[in-house]
């Protein structure tokens, strides 16, 4: 039990331009609910979104950046290519016609790996998918006036890797997080921890004459992974750098503690901690609901929120 562990994944981060458009989609299209409104910690004139379930569960927590103006970034090798949501049987036509009225960009059910999936992008282009897992998944869906529970997205399902070269990057998912390759479709390599029963996938996609990906709207920041707590955190601070790479120090990031490393196949990575969670600072029916800054930036409260594009929520 002592074991350090890694828990699957814990956030992911993409990047957004309008931050409207971006909170319309994950909150009234996808029916995900808002956890923390908050500012970039390293650039507190920019938003930082949270998007997940009732809690902010790790494992189910999606995040931006909207950067107004920041232009279409291009999605290629060397970040994470497609955001997976888990989502109940029977619920993939709902989804999909829900697409088709609300001209949601997606391709038709298909399956891989003996699962079914709908493909579609947000308003910015970022590749998302819904999956319905072989195994049943138990989380609760946050449920929303259009969206039942028995339709919702119930977490994070995997998140895939586009690599132009996968056996870096599959090494720090055996060697130090305790993946294994469960199974293999052409190019794509599934990994998987047993740590967890959710939120327990990567997928590797090797495309050797792949275009590097260049982040900006429309693609994934970051890939964060979760442990229990900072101890078990720095354990594996200890582990990545026995592996000759370099990690950042323990980052307060007020929600969790954050390490950052660049994986050697060009994704950044991070490893962030269940503790202390997103009601530290709002009770759990409020989440999302008030601007929460962090401390040094309280002192600037009404610069910081003159100079945010207005938002409106529902
Ligand atoms: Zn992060």
């Amino acid at each position: 039990m002592n074991e350090p562990q890694i828990l699957g994944l814990h956030h992911i981060t993409a990047i957004a331009g309008h931050a409207q458009r971006n909170y319309d989609f994950y909150t009234q299209t996808l029916g995900l609910r808002m956890v923390k409104k908050t500012v970039n910690f390293d650039d507190p004139g920019t938003y930082h979104f949270y998007y997940g379930d009732e809690q902010g569960t790790p494992g189910t927590i999606l995040t931006f950046f909207p950067w107004e103006g920041i232009g279409q970034g291009r999605t290629g090798t060397g970040m994470a290519t497609e955001i997976g949501y888990s989502v109940p049987p029977g619920s993939l036509d709902f989804w999909k016609d829900r697409f088709t009225r609300l001209h949601v960009p997606h391709e038709a059910a298909a399956e891989r790996f003996g699962e079914t999936f709908l493909s579609f992008t947000d308003p910015d282009g970022l590749n998302l998918a819904l999956l319905v897992p072989k195994e049943a998944d138990a989380r609760k869906g946050w449920a929303t006036g259009d969206i039942k529970a028995d339709i919702a997205t119930k977490g994070f399902h995997s998140t895939t890797l586009t690599l132009k070269k996968i056996d870096p990057t599959a090494q720090v998912l055996t060697d130090i997080f305790g993946y294994r390759l469960l199974a293999q479709e052409g190019n794509r390599y599934r990994f998987i921890t047993d740590a967890v029963p959710n939120a327990a996938i990567i997928d590797l996609l090797e495309t050797p004459e792949g275009q590097p990906g260049r982040n900006a709207a429309g693609t994934n920041h970051h890939v964060a992974f979760r442990v229990a707590n900072d101890t078990v955190q720095m354990a594996y601070r200890e582990k990545v750098l026995g592996k000759g790479l370099q990690i950042t120090p323990k980052i307060d990031r007020d929600y969790f503690f954050s390490l950052y490393f660049r994986e050697p196949g060009g994704v950044l990575f991070e490893i962030a901690t269940d503790n202390p969670g997103f009601t530290v600072d709002e009770p759990l029916a409020e989440l999302g609901s008030h601007l929460k800054l962090p401390k040094q930036y309280e002192g600037m409260r009404s610069d910081i929120e003159q100079s945010l594009p207005p938002l409106q929520q529902y």
